[in-house]
């Protein structure tokens, strides 16, 4: 293997990768070009092709994937590069190991492609690529819909989820675009649609689950109708002064969170709550998750939204939606909306939770 260091990170060509080949040594040195060039920040990066850069504000669409970016420095292996037809795919291990000998922490493989663009090799994400060969498409006004070939798709559901983000829209106040939603049986076989044949947050599980970038949503084992994820693509970036809880609360309770509506996660946090007195609820933002389907960002954040949405509908969430990003922010908001001291909250979420889970 050769070595070469930038910054924290290390990257390496596996001694399988031909770099003899004049092509394949040319597609190498692009892809270490590119990750040499703090592809964790966003500008006209030259090792991208021009056409993904037009249309899409982050091209790269795997650097966002982990926290703080795919590119946050740990050791990168060049596994292989494969040649189909001019159209290169770059196969690289993101990963760490230490001296002892233990098995290494996977971050994960990742696929990226390379082709020629005017002349110059290019690199190119393998999302439209991997789906343009293997996926269906249907259109339902605003949602492209993306889906794998041995699902039948429901046209009815993705009509709803349409007129649902149109009104969506019209009650924040926020434009309409449109937008990609991939969904399929099994979020892996999204990861592996985007190049990943290995994601340490995602593969091997196979609970319902939903994510979203700036002009796309990923499902798995939700089908056509998940508005969780659009609302965030609508909201979010329209709404950007307000807490985590506002926004995740928000699309809980007009979306559902991981394919279930509030009132179900409602009902499961009651029962927990009813056998944990001990549990204190005025430090709400300080508590994760009750178990793998329900956190309390969703379910406490659900609830305050729907408390807000009785007490004053559309315009009284618009407001809640603009009420800062911290912690002391959103107890303050709480206080002026629904007349509750942060004090005061563990009986009053207690209560209200009841109230809702009848
Ligand atoms: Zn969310």
């Amino acid at each position: 293997m050769m070595k070469m260091t930038f910054g924290q990170s290390i990257i390496s060509i596996d001694k399988l990768v031909d770099t003899t080949d004049i092509e394949t040594k040319k597609v190498v040195t692009l892809w270490i070009n590119y990750l040499e060039s703090k592809p964790d920040s966003l500008y006209d990066n030259p090792y991208w092709n021009s056409k993904e850069k037009a249309e899409h504000k982050h091209f790269d669409f795997l650097e966002s994937e982990f926290d703080p970016s795919l590119y946050m420095g740990i050791p990168v292996t060049i596994l292989n590069v494969k040649n189909i037809n001019g159209l290169y795919q770059i196969k690289s291990i993101f990963a760490s190991c230490d001296s002892t000998g233990k098995p290494p922490d996977i971050l994960c493989i990742a696929n990226v492609f390379a082709k020629k663009e005017n002349g110059e090799y290019k690199l190119f994400n393998a999302l439209p690529i991997n789906r343009d060969k293997e996926w269906n498409h249907k259109k339902a006004g605003y949602i492209d819909y993306y889906f794998p070939f041995y699902h039948s798709f429901d046209s009815v559901k993705a009509e709803k989820q349409n007129a649902f983000m149109i009104d969506v829209c019209k009650n924040f106040e926020v434009p309409i675009k449109q937008v990609e939603y991939y969904f399929a049986d099994d979020f892996n076989e999204i990861e592996r649609l985007r190049g990943f044949d290995y994601e340490m947050e995602t593969s091997g599980k196979l609970k319902p689950q939903g994510k979203s970038d700036d002009d796309k949503v990923y499902c798995g084992g939700m089908g056509e109708y998940y508005p969780h994820e659009l609302i965030h693509v609508f909201i979010n970036p329209n709404y950007s002064n307000c807490h985590n809880w506002v926004l995740e609360g928000l699309a809980t309770f007009s979306g559902g969170s991981r394919g279930q509506e509030l009132i179900w996660h409602i009902k499961r946090a009651n029962n927990f709550l009813l056998k944990h007195p001990e549990i204190d609820l005025s430090n709400v933002l300080k508590l994760k998750s009750i178990d793998e389907y329900t956190d309390y960002r969703y379910v406490i954040g659900g609830l305050i939204c729907e408390l807000i949405y009785e007490k004053g509908e559309w315009k009284l969430l618009r407001d809640f939606l603009n009420t800062g990003k911290t912690d002391t922010d959103y107890h303050n908001a709480i206080e002026l909306f629904l007349n509750v001291k942060q004090k005061d909250l563990n009986t009053f979420l207690r209560t209200e939770l009841m109230n809702h889970a009848k």
